[in-house]
């Protein structure tokens, strides 16, 4: 098969919420030159990317350049860009997987993810908000009932402290709503620049890269940074991604994370952006060991 065809199409951009998306809906599209057109939603379950079936020309091609020490500002630019559509063709539906329906409930449910799955928050979620509709609705909460709804999440008396404490502040200092600004977001109980750039991103349509565990470790194997503080990695994506693609972008490393560049044993062999991957090696690059590696749509939403 083909390494894939790097770089023609444009990304496909969803609405800026995530309620509409339920796990079902979320398919990946196999990677390579057929994957490339644009227009084309991925229906079916995650497949191993085309990339797998030639390990050898993919292994030639990721020796070319990529991440090399000699790569210049300009390369660099290119090949991070060049991965993030192949990454938009690759995961044409990547999109937040926390069900939500407004800002607020997208801001609890973020909260709430901390330490667990995207499915096990969407499982509490539903109770959660019926219950509970609004800022006001929270902060008045029984803690002890709050706890009881949320406790399979895990941390739930920290987490509860969190939800309610925010909850608080929006009442008084913002008339229950949800600020749409970084610098507010950031002064709210349980809330840090992670979350505060999900709830801009999906909730207000502010551009906003989530540097959470995936694009660490993404970003550091393509070469993008060689950080280890967040917010420094933040701006070196921020420097070498065009702002309008900084919310897609964080989700589509999020599900190739989730879906094949798992912290041990990375799908290599099964990667659609292996030629452009200075890290190519790091897990099994036989296709077919690898292509056992690449999680569905389903395992991947139980995936932290
Ligand atoms: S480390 Fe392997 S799986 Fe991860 S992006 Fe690079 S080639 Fe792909």
């Amino acid at each position: 098969m083909t390494p894939p065809a790097a770089g023609s199409a444009r990304s496909t951009t969803r609405p800026g919420r995530g309620s509409a998306s339920s796990p079902s809906s979320s398919a990946d599209k196999p990677a390579g030159r057929a994957a490339g057109r644009t227009g084309r939603t991925g229906k079916a379950a995650d497949k191993p990317a085309k990339a797998a079936d030639k390990p050898a020309k993919i292994a030639g091609r990721a020796a070319k350049g990529a991440g090399r020490p000699e790569e210049s500002r300009l390369a660099l630019v290119r090949r991070a860009r060049r991965i993030n559509r192949i990454l938009a063709e690759t995961y044409p539906d990547a999109h937040c997987e926390l069900d939500f329906a407004d800002a607020f409930q997208l801001l609890v449910a973020t909260i709430l993810s901390a330490q667990t799955t995207d499915k096990r928050v969407n499982l509490v979620t539903p109770t959660l908000f019926a219950k509970y509709p609004t800022a006001a609705d929270l902060a008045a909460a029984d803690p002890e009932d709050v706890e009881s709804i949320i406790q399979s999440t895990g941390f739930f008396r920290a987490k509860t402290k969190s939800i309610m404490g925010m909850a608080q502040a929006l009442v008084e200092r913002y008339s229950g709503e949800v600020p749409g600004k970084l610098k507010d977001l950031v002064t709210l109980p349980g809330v840090g620049r992670k979350t505060a750039n999900v709830v801009l991103g999906n909730a207000f349509g502010v551009p906003g890269i989530t540097v959470d565990t995936h694009v660490q470790r993404l970003s550091r194997r393509f070469g993008w940074t060689t950080e280890t503080d967040p917010v420094k990695i933040e701006h070196e994506i921020g420097a070498l991604i065009e702002k309008r693609e900084w919310t897609d972008m964080s989700q589509r490393l999020i599900w190739h994370g989730r879906r094949r560049c798992h912290s041990r044993r990375p799908a290599c062999g099964a990667c659609p952006v292996a030629p452009l991957c200075p890290s190519f090696g790091e897990g099994p690059t036989d296709a077919k060991t690898a292509s056992k590696l690449v999680r569905s749509a389903a395992e991947a939403l139980d995936t932290q």
